[in-house]
């Protein structure tokens, strides 16, 4: 596990027994492709790849889906962090737009994954709901529904009125189909088996401590100093890109999660919909298939010494405490707890491409709460990339945005 990312009783990765071991690395190999990183994030690009028929391998340092991927709440919605009116400032509406469309895009690929290759994490479409418990507020949620209907998505107004949930609402925009949850960590190993059908190759405990470029391509040397020959590399390492560039990615922050015990009396409503509301800092919620509520957020400055139990345990209780303000008539028991380093942008998307000054360096960083769909645009887009074919949304993504 990546400790110093990742601290806690990670749900998905106590729930689940080792569904399969990888090998490590035993000899020096030649690929096309090298993906660093074996979590949700280089899985979905080895099976872009792979289908693609790019020859490719994954190296991952520590366990198969137990870096950030193990606490990802997995709730996956199109819209962004903030709201279009907020995101105004740093990006154009017609970005923001777009971007909500890739966003069920990428919403509707790994639903055609798992129709494909079948249900195997979980999964489950969903309604997205964004809103806020302040009168206040509500003007800003018309507006954000408004732009999102104009656009024509599919949205719904909530308020006091119509409200079908227990909790306050005062305004709200309910996103039809614009939301999915499932397992992160069955969803990375089942697309690394469906790849591996196809000629990934995934090698675990197998860290990269070295990089070099010559003319003809990339060689990476691996902690028992192995080498792994190719033409590029994509960095799909998270929140640790140190060894490949000096570029800053992002704000750092530590955020936090607890899931509860199952529950047997949750209503329907709350099974088919995922949650986020308008605070600063905002919590996000969401079920599980066995009756457990997941509540996130309570986002603090990162944490370097993420051991710090006492800032941990207040964040902790924090979120406890508005579970229970929220579902009053639930017994709710809190079974995990855990929390990680978590990246945000001001445009609130992630990184997807090339790095500008070396054409073998690639990234597909999911940073942003919509991080594992941004990694699914990034498997689609750099996979064709990869055969010459630019896909011209790709700019929304790029790397040096925000260079000066
Ligand atoms: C509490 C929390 C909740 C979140 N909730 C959501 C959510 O609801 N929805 C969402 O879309 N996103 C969410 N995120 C963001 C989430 O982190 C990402 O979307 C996703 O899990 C990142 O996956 P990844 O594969 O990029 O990173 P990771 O799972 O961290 O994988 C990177 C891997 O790279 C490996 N690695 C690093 N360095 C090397 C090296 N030198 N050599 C080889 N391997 C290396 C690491 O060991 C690690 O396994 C959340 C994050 C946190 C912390």
């Amino acid at each position: 596990m990546d400790t110093q990312y990742v601290k806690g009783d990670c749900i998905f990765a106590r729930i689940n027994k080792t569904i399969k071991q990888y090998e490590y690395l035993t000899e020096d190999i030649e690929t096309e492709v090298m993906i660093i990183g074996g979590g949700v994030t280089g899985a979905i690009l080895g099976y872009y790849f792979s289908k693609n028929n790019i020859n490719c391998v994954i190296l991952e340092k520590a366990r198969i889906g137990h870096g950030s991927t193990s606490i990802t709440t997995s709730l996956l919605q199109y819209e962004l962090d903030s709201n279009a009116m907020e995101l105004k400032s740093y990006t154009s509406m017609e970005n923001i737009i777009k971007s909500y469309k890739l966003g069920i895009k990428a919403l509707d690929e790994i639903q055609e994954f798992i129709d494909k290759y079948g249900n195997r994490c979980d999964f489950k479409r969903v309604d997205s709901f964004l809103y806020t418990a302040k009168k206040l507020e509500k003007k800003g949620m018309e507006e954000e529904y408004d732009i999102r209907k104009e656009a024509g998505l599919p949205v719904e107004f909530i308020d006091e009125d119509n409200n079908p949930f227990l909790f306050d609402v005062k305004g709200g925009v309910l996103g039809k189909g614009g939301g999915a949850v499932f397992d992160p960590y069955k969803f990375t190993h089942h697309l690394i088996e469906v790849s591996c059908e196809k000629g990934l190759r995934a090698y675990e405990n197998t860290e990269v401590i070295d990089v070099k470029y010559c003319d003809d391509g990339v060689t990476v040397e691996t902690v028992y100093g192995h080498k792994v020959k190719g033409k590029i590399v994509i960095v799909a390492t998270g929140y640790n890109t140190e060894l490949f560039t000096k570029r800053t990615f992002g704000t750092k922050t530590t955020t936090f999660n607890i899931a509860t015990s199952p529950i047997d009396n949750i209503e329907d409503i709350y099974k088919n919909v995922v949650t986020r509301d308008n605070r600063v800092p905002y919590n996000y919620f969401r079920t599980t298939r066995d009756n457990r509520l997941i509540i996130g957020g309570e986002d603090i400055n990162f944490i370097p010494d993420i051991y710090n139990e006492q800032l941990c345990s207040k964040s902790y209780e924090t979120l406890e405490q508005r579970l229970k303000s929220l579902f009053p008539n639930l017994n709710i028991e809190i079974e995990y707890r855990y929390c990680g380093a978590f990246a945000s942008t001001q445009d609130n998307l992630g990184f997807i491409g090339k790095d500008p000054t070396n054409s073998k360096l690639w990234y597909c960083l999911g940073y942003g709460a919509n991080g594992i769909l941004f990694a699914m645009l990034g498997g689609m887009m750099l996979s064709k990339l990869y055969s010459g074919e630019v896909d011209k949304d790709m700019n929304l993504f790029k790397v040096d945005r925000f260079d000066h």
